[in-house]
């Protein structure tokens, strides 16, 4: 069996139907840990044999689970999107609770928090966290990754035209995302920046663009059935504090050769600067160390 890059321990949610109220003491005992080696999914659970389910990656940070409320928020989202039961959300909060407090106290990790449809035929969900400790320096914080934009096959109005697609929900299904990134690495860059079929920049396979066109930073609008990301907020947050101008738009991927700089965002990796889109070079800007900061800060 592969060994995961570190110790990784897994904290099961034994079913519990929201609203269901429950004391934090009875609320304890639904969770169950376990070391994520141990073989506990069944090979009949839709998440594993489909890809039908919904997950969160949040940043820990020192012994803190950055932006609890706001994955929360994203993952009752996706349920909602996928017809998964809704979640109960203190039993998330208290298993969370036990996932960071199985990380050390000091340094970088991640929660992975996973809600699948469950067993095949029991129409019961099955979920779980796993805590993990990192082993990255995350260097691409400082010195950039460079992106290709790749054709992601539907146009900016997909939400609306093609629910069923789940275009903006985080689900599962992250085969495409991760075949995406491969082809950038062939493709001689670090990572991958999709556009819609009406040429249109999108997001990352797993991060949220940002791009500053003079004094403003803009980042796709998320009614273009990308993920609102919870990072892109937060840095949005910090930027509204530096009083820097910072908006939601449509970002034709033509106007992406006049950007003077741009940055992939996300839960763990936080702010990587893009140093080339499509070989074009971009110098990284000053703001980088401050957003970095300022998410490391929260
Ligand atoms: N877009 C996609 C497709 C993602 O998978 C992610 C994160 O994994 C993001 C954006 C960034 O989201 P967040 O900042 O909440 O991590």
């Amino acid at each position: 069996m592969p060994t995961p890059p570190s110790p990784a321990r897994v904290f099961f949610l034994a079913p519990l139907p929201a609203g269901d109220d429950q004391g934090a003491a009875s609320i304890g005992a639904t969770i169950s840990e376990a070391d994520a080696l141990d073989p506990r999914l069944s090979v009949l659970d839709l998440g594993a044999s489909r890809g039908d389910g919904i997950f969160e990656t949040l940043g820990v940070i020192d012994g803190r689970a950055h932006g609890v409320e706001d994955h929360l928020g994203r993952l009752v989202r996706s349920a909602r999107m996928l017809d998964l039961p809704e979640p109960h959300l203190g039993q998330w909060r208290s298993a969370m609770e036990r996932a960071v407090a199985s990380l050390p106290t000091t340094g970088q990790g991640s929660l992975k928090i996973v809600l699948t449809r469950g067993i095949e035929g029991a129409g019961t969900p099955t979920a779980w966290i796993v805590a993990r400790a990192s082993t990255s320096d995350f260097a691409e914080r400082r010195s950039g990754i460079r992106v290709v934009t790749l054709d992601r096959g539907w146009p900016l109005d997909i939400a609306d035209r093609a629910p069923w697609l789940l275009a903006g929900a985080k689900t599962l299904s992250y085969a495409v995302n991760m075949a995406a990134i491969r082809e950038a690495k062939r493709r001689g860059a670090d990572d991958a920046l999709f556009v819609s079929s009406d040429g249109f920049a999108l997001e990352g396979p797993t991060s949220s663009l940002l791009v500053r066109f003079g004094e403003t930073i803009v980042t796709p609008s998320t009614d273009g059935g990308i993920l609102p990301g919870t990072t892109q907020a937060a840095i949005y947050r910090w930027l509204e504090q530096q009083g820097v101008d910072a908006t939601y738009d449509t970002v034709p991927a033509a106007r992406l050769a006049e950007a003077d700089a741009a940055w992939f965002v996300s839960s763990v990796r936080l702010a990587a600067p893009i140093t080339a889109i499509d070989g074009r070079t971009l110098a990284i800007d000053p703001l980088t160390d401050g957003m970095n900061a300022a998410l490391l800060a929260r």
